[in-house]
Order: structure tokens, then C-alpha cells, then sequence
């Protein structure tokens, strides 16, 4: 039997046409747009094109955006300026931190400068212990992790009393899904385990799980075996594993044996074309839920 696919790219699709038509009423009502504001440090090629991407999503659901570009030589109190400019800017809703930054910048010291109601990526102390309290405490899930939920929600797949299983253990993706799905309410109410390179019995652990997020880095690591049958399996893991001689483009694999997992898990998703496109879905769903926090909307 061949498992149900996760899509990515459609789910990402349906949920961006939902952002772009709550944009264009909230601006017939209020007459204001979700403004996001994404600050690049110096040229690094990779941080270039997920700015790239993030600004033409931005632009396609009806946000202003403004790209700041800063040359790499910039000193750290003339970024925390720049970005408390942005903190006391009104038509700002969203404030992002292309990482990594310079060496002479210390990253942990300017991400906690973001005003921690315009920190969309989740990733400010504040927005941390907000997710960890829960219900309506939760102003902004990390992008990823909430990518992972809405997955396993439009899946349709039952996650309440549902075993899930999280493979690592990282504070972008590991922690905070399994502090998600632990919570009391819909698209969570199940029972979690974490496991990581210190765990006695990993296949074991996988074997139980009704939903199994796969968060490590390491290419095929989950073996067939270790899926139960009828399973959901979220593969989170990006792996560059060689370069198509063809397309010049890198040949991405997941962290679970993909073409043996579909045969026996019950929905699973694809690498590419899975988790990794919701990312930067949710950055937006999180830029426009900082509008309507701020309309009361
Ligand atoms: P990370 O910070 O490197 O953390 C990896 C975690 O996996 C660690 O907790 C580690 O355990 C655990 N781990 C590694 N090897 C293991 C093994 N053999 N057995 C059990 N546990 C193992 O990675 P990350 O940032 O969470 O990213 C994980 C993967 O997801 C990467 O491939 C990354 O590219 C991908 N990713 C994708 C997206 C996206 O698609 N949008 C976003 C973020 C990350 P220890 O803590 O014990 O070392």
C-alpha cells in the first residue's frame, strides 16, 4: 500500500490564497496591509535567496515590504538601532533577521532587540515561554514547527491521545513541535516523546509513534522497519547529498528512507516538496496575525 503524500507546495498554495484574501479585507476595512520588514547583513549568497523568496511571498499576498540591505562591516549598536527604528515604526508589523550574521555581531544580543510583538519567527525568550504556556498566550509559533502542525492537520490525521515521536531535539524545530503537540487543543492533545543521539532504544521509540516527526539532519537515518503501518510520518530533514550533473541543482533527501516509508506509513511527507515550503508560508500567516492583534481583529 502506498502512503497518502503531504504536499508542501499545495498546502502552501491553499494557505497563501487564504492569507491574500484576509489582506484585502482587513484593507477594505481598516485601510492597512500587514507591513514586514526582512534586514540582510552583508551577501551571502543563501541568505540572499531565502530573502528572495521571502520578499516575493510577501509581495504576493498584499504585504508592504521593505527589504533593508546593510553592508557586512555594519557595527552591532548601529543594527540594534536599525531595529528599534523598526520597533517604534507603526506601519511595521513583522521584523526578520536574515541569519547567520557577521562574527563581529553577536546574534543572540539582536534577536532579542526585536520587539518581541513584532518577532514573527518566534524565536525572541518572550514568544519561547509564550509557546510554552499555551492557548491564547500563543502570539507567534516558530515558522517551522507550526508548518509541521497545519501539515498534520490538513492531512486530516487524528493527533488528540495520538502517540507522536520527535526525532531531535534543536530550539528551531525538535522542542518546540513537541511542546506544540503536547498542548491542550485542536491539532495537538497527544502524548510525546523526544528522542536525540543520546537515546538507548531510537528504533523502539520510533515504532510507537502514530506520528512520527523526523527533525535531525542525517540522511536515511529512520529505516522502513522502524515505521508502525498506518502511521503519519513528517520529514524534516533537508540533506544535500550530491549535485545533479544535469541541472547544476544540489539532490535533496530527507532523514527517512523515502521510497520504502511510503509502502508501509499511512501519510508521509516528500523531500522536497514537503515541510520545506511552509516555512516561509507561516511567516507570513504570523506578519498578519501581528496586524490583527495590533487592529484587534
Ligand atoms: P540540529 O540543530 O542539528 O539538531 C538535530 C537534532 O537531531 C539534535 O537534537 C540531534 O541530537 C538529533 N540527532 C542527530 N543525529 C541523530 C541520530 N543519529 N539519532 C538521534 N538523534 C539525532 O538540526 P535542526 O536545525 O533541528 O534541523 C534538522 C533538519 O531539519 C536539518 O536537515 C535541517 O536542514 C532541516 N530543517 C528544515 C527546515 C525546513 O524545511 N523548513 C527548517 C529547519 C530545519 P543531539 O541534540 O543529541 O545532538
Amino acid at each position: 500500500m502506498s502512503a497518502k503524500l503531504i504536499k508542501g507546495t499545495e498546502i502552501r498554495e491553499k494557505i497563501l490564497e487564504e492569507i491574500t484574501k484576509e489582506v484585502a479585507e482587513i484593507k477594505e476595512k481598516h485601510g492597512v496591509v500587514p507591513g514586514l520588514v526582512t534586514i540582510l547583513v552583508g551577501e551571502n549568497p543563501a541568505s540572499i535567496s531565502y530573502v528572495t523568496l521571502k520578499i516575493k511571498t510577501a509581495h504576493r499576498v498584499g504585504f508592504t515590504e521593505i527589504q533593508d540591505t546593510q553592508s557586512e562591516d555594519i557595527s552591532e549598536p548601529d543594527l540594534l538601532a536599525l531595529i528599534d527604528k523598526y520597533n517604534n515604526d507603526d506601519s511595521i508589523n513583522g521584523i526578520l533577521v536574515q541569519l547567520p550574521l557577521p562574527k563581529h555581531i553577536d546574534e543572540k544580543k539582536v534577536l532579542n532587540a526585536i520587539d518581541p510583538d513584532k518577532d514573527v519567527d518566534g524565536f525572541h525568550p518572550v514568544n519561547v515561554g509564550r509557546l510554552m504556556i499555551g492557548g491564547n498566550e500563543v502570539k507567534f509559533p516558530p515558522c517551522t514547527p507550526a508548518g509541521i502542525q497545519e501539515m498534520i492537520v490538513r492531512a486530516g490525521v487524528e493527533t488528540s491521545g495520538a502517540e507522536v515521536v520527535v526525532v531531535g531535539r534543536s530550539n528551531i524545530v525538535g522542542k518546540p513541535i513537541a511542546n506544540m503537540m503536547l498542548q491542550k487543543g485542536p491539532g495537538a492533545n497527544s502524548t510525546v516523546t523526544i528522542v536525540h543521539t543520546r537515546t538507548k532504544d531510537l528504533a523502539g521509540h520510533c515504532k510507537r509513534a502514530d506520528i512520527l516527526i523526523v527533525a535531525a539532519g542525517v540522511p536515511g537515518l529512520v529505516k522502513p522497519e522502524w515505521i508502525k503501518p498506518g502511521s503519519c510520518v513528517i520529514d524534516v530533514g533537508v540533506n544535500r547529498i550530491g549535485m545533479n550533473e544535469k541541472t547544476g541543482k544540489a539532490i535533496l533527501r530527507g532523514d527517512v528512507d523515502f521510497d520504502a516509508a511510503k509502502e508501509i506509513a499511512g501519510s508521509i511527507t516528500p523531500v522536497p516538496g514537503g515541510v520545506g515550503p511552509m516555512t516561509i508560508t507561516m511567516l507570513m500567516r504570523n506578519t498578519l496575525k501581528s496586524l490583527k492583534f495590533k487592529l484587534g481583529a
